[in-house]
This record gives structure tokens, sequence and C-alpha cells, in this order.
């Protein structure tokens, strides 16, 4: 990354305005690496959890857009449990992504969000995860159609891929949800 790329002065402000008005305080944030020493994700991550934060709060928006981190993080919430000050961080990272797909940024780690994709749909049209269907979604839009075949196989043997999909009985009420007009959204 190119120090020369970070101005605060040129932050972005609309990128800060957002988390302001969903109560992430980046500008909370003292620097004390508690949430980078906790993450267990961390030694993959071309940005640290505290850089993301430093960069946040100076509205660095196009350089987390672009980072592996935002599309590394597990959401484990690790980091916002150690944090001293309440950060939101996990909600930050969750608006970096959906940030990155919005304004078609070509993520740093173009297979997640195709997995996220897939593991959604099967909730989507099944109410819970058909992992058949989830696998060979993921494999036909990444075109990685032979990883962790082995891993597969053995799963199947131990009887952890059913061939058919388990439904629920809601799940229009999960398809609502989807649509943006589901329960979840009157809160
Ligand atoms: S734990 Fe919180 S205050 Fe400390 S560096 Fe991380 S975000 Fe900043
Ligand atoms: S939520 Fe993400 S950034 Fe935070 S500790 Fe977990 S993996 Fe690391």
């Amino acid at each position: 990354m190119s120090n020369n790329a970070i101005n605060p002065e040129k932050g972005n402000k609309k990128f800060l305005n957002k988390l302001e008005s969903m109560k992430i305080d980046v500008h909370a944030c003292f620097q004390c690496g508690r949430c980078s020493s906790g993450c267990p994700v961390s030694d993959f991550f071309d940005l640290q959890v505290m850089e993301v934060v430093r960069l946040a709060s100076y509205g660095m928006e196009d350089i987390l857009l672009k980072s592996k981190t935002i599309w590394l993080c597990a959401a484990c919430e690790t980091c916002a449990t150690r944090c001293p000050n309440d950060i939101e961080i996990v909600a930050l990272m969750d608006v970096l992504r959906s940030l990155a797909l919005k304004k078609g940024v070509t993520p740093a780690q173009p297979r997640i969000p195709i997995f996220h994709r897939s593991f959604l749909d099967s909730v989507k049209n099944w109410g819970r995860t058909y992992e058949v269907g989830m696998i060979a979604g993921y494999k036909l839009r990444s075109g990685d159609l032979m990883g962790d075949i082995k891993l597969g196989l053995d799963m199947f043997r131990k009887g952890r891929l059913g061939i058919l999909p388990h439904t629920i009985k809601e799940k229009t009420e999960i398809r609502a949800i989807f649509s943006g007009k589901g329960k979840e959204y009157d809160r």
C-alpha cells in the first residue's frame, strides 16, 4: 500500500457521514491494537484491523474497498469484543463489503463474494443451506471445478453432504426477508 495515498484532508465525507449515521464511531479509536492482536485471521490480511479503523477515520474509502481484509474477515467479533471503545468493527467490515459490491470494485479475494452469493441463494431457495447445491453453484460461478474434491468426497462418505435438499416450512418468510419486505425489515 502506498502511504502517499493516505491523506485525511482528502477523506471521503460521504463515507464518514455514512459511518456516523450507522453509529460506527471510528474516531473513538486510540490505536491500542487489542483488535489486531486478537484477530484469528490477521496473518492473511493486507491491512490489520486497527489500520482499517484508522483509515476509515481518515475517510480513505478507496483504499479500504480494494483491500483483501474486508473479504477475509470471518465476522467472528473477537476484535469488537476486545475493543475498549466498543467500536462496531464487524459492522464496519459489513459496510465496506457492501460498498465494494455496490460500487463495482473488483474484490481482492473474488471467490469469497462468489461463495457468499452461492450460500445466500441456497438459503433463499430452501430456507437453509443445501450443501451440494451451494457447492455446485459456487463451482460453476468460480470455475474452480476440481478444488477441494477430496474434501468433498470425504464429507460425502461421512454423511456430511446430503444429495437431496432439506427444506423448511417457512420458506415464504425467508424469501420475504430477501425481498426486503420481511419482518426483519420492520425493526
Ligand atoms: S481495539 Fe478499538 S481502540 Fe484499540 S485499536 Fe482496535 S479499534 Fe482502536
Ligand atoms: S471479526 Fe474479522 S477482523 Fe474482527 S477478529 Fe474476527 S476475523 Fe478479525
